[in-house]
């Protein structure tokens, strides 16, 4: 897939190299997969993680610190699919579900318009507009307020934890505290988030409005006319490629095997339990299953006999060489939905939200907003050729809540998926909450608002 203009420092999925999911659905359909007679060969392990984004390698880090022999099933690298180009931000700020109060009215505005914020390409698809339907009817606050609660206890969590976690391993992954700055062009903007902050601060979320002067002072690369900004302390930043790469260094140095170009093609369900799993390098076994594969959940979870909503949430970045006088805070360049994060090693603008199905093309419309959104904000827009321009597809379940926990109907299967805008922000805690129930452990968190059963 030619999505790589120049790869960068960890692998991201070769050129070319990508299984595009038909395909291996197509393979798993085959009936002679599930036959049990064939489950009975292949190498065991205790766990078999499917899917090596960030969410199943901080769950196979944290199951073989608890005693478990894990094994991680990856279809191409490690941190190739939405852990790798994404904007790398650790966002408590982002508690609040993007079904929200008024949503739909700004979406509607925006829907059609090919280099909007979010962009639905018109098409036939019953899932897709099943999911829009559902979507839409939470944009209440009804719906709003206990999923902010449940999102803010797993983002805080995580965030808590990351930042002891990255001390104690000194991870290299350029972890900053700077927090978090929103710069405004618009007023309605503004106070329709200042209005936001009231359920925000309900769940323990620190924000501080800043007026144009403060911004000048605080935030010199943005531009004169910015008319304010909202500043989040207690967000963090760091590099997401580098991050997934640690969790893969620590998760082997405990024991995990890590297997790459390991695409798994479908399961054998004996019953209430998957008994085996076939991959392209043959049958595995484990005692339990944790399917962690992000925007492809749904596509394996229908092999084994059960639907995920989730839809692939497609996202654009752009990264560039480290800039001359880059931003001190990362932002969100709030009207046009553009996050800009700079590290010592470079230097991305990121977002967007399409529901394009699993469409795999680069689209250059949506690129170039980004960098036109910059402009907007920014004295000096990034120069230099790009590093990078990539796109990911986001895990997107319409309450924006993660599914954590066992599935349905499969005693052994457990979940860790639909982690939509936040994986990163919320991987360590996802890691220790899956491992204390797969453990039968006390869980970290209250686990029944994450849980399959609730759709
Ligand atoms: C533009 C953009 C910006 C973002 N910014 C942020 C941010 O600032 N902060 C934040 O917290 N989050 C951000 N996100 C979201 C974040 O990237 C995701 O939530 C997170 O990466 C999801 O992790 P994951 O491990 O579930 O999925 P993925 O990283 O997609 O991993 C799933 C893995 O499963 C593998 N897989 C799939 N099918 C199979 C199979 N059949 N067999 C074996 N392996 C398989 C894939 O190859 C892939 O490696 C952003 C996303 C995008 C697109």
């Amino acid at each position: 897939m030619a999505r790589a203009v120049t790869r960068i420092d960890f692998p991201t999925s070769p050129a070319g190299r990508v299984l595009p999911f038909p395909e291996v659905a197509s393979v798993a359909m085959n009936p002679t997969h599930a036959l049990p007679i064939a489950c009975a060969a292949g190498p065991s392990a205790d766990v078999l993680v499917v899917g090596g984004g960030v969410i199943g390698l901080a769950c196979a880090l944290e199951l073989a610190r608890a005693g478990r022999q894990v094994r991680v099933l990856e279809m191409h690298g490690l941190g190739s699919g939405s852990s790798h180009g994404n904007c790398g931000t650790i966002t408590p700020s982002h508690s609040e579900p993007l079904a929200m109060p008024g949503v739909i009215a700004k979406g509607l505005r925006w829907a059609l318009q090919a280099d909007a914020p979010l962009y639905i390409h018109p098409r036939f698809d019953l899932t897709l507009w099943g999911w829009l339907w559902r979507f839409a009817r939470r944009c209440n606050d009804r719906h709003a307020r206990p999923a902010t609660q449940a999102k803010a206890a797993l983002l805080q969590a995580s965030r808590t934890m990351l930042e002891a976690f990255v001390a104690e391993h000194a991870l290299d992954c350029e972890f900053e505290t700077r927090g978090l700055l929103y710069a405004y062009t618009d007023p309605r903007q503004r106070d329709a988030d200042l209005h936001d902050l009231r359920l925000l601060r309900e769940v323990g979320v620190h924000a501080e409005p800043w007026d144009a002067g403060r911004m000048q002072v605080e935030e010199p690369s943005l531009r004169d006319d910015i008319i304010g900004g909202l500043y989040f302390p207690n967000d963090a930043s760091l590099r997401p490629d580098r991050y997934v790469a640690e969790l893969a260094r620590l998760a082997r140095a405990a024991g995990v095997e890590l297997i790459e170009d390991c695409a798994v093609l479908g399961f054998c369900r004996e019953r209430e339990r998957v008994v085996g799993v076939d991959t392209a390098r043959g049958l595995q076994r484990g005692r339990d299953v944790l399917l962690a594969a992000g925007a492809w959940s749904p596509l394996l979870s229908r092999q084994i006999g059960f639907e995920l909503p989730i839809q692939p949430g497609k996202g654009y970045s752009i990264t560039f060489d480290a800039q001359r006088k880059p931003p001190r805070h990362p932002l969100v360049l709030r009207e046009r939905s553009v996050c800009v994060t700079a590290w010592g090693s470079g230097f991305r603008l990121g977002s967007t939200m399409e529901f394009s199905g699993y469409d795999a093309s680069l689209n250059r419309v949506r690129l170039d907003a980004l960098v036109r959104g910059a402009g907007q904000y920014l004295r000096e827009p990034p120069s230099g050729a790009p590093r990078e321009e990539w796109y990911g597809w986001r895990p997107m379940t319409y309450d924006d809540l993660p599914i954590l926990g066992r599935a349905p109907g499969c005693d052994n299967l457990w979940l860790a998926t639909g982690h939509g805008m936040l994986g990163v922000s919320m991987s360590l805690a996802t890691g220790r909450l899956l491992a204390d129930l797969m453990c039968g452990r006390e869980a970290l968190l209250d686990p029944a608002p994450y849980s399959a059963l609730r759709f």
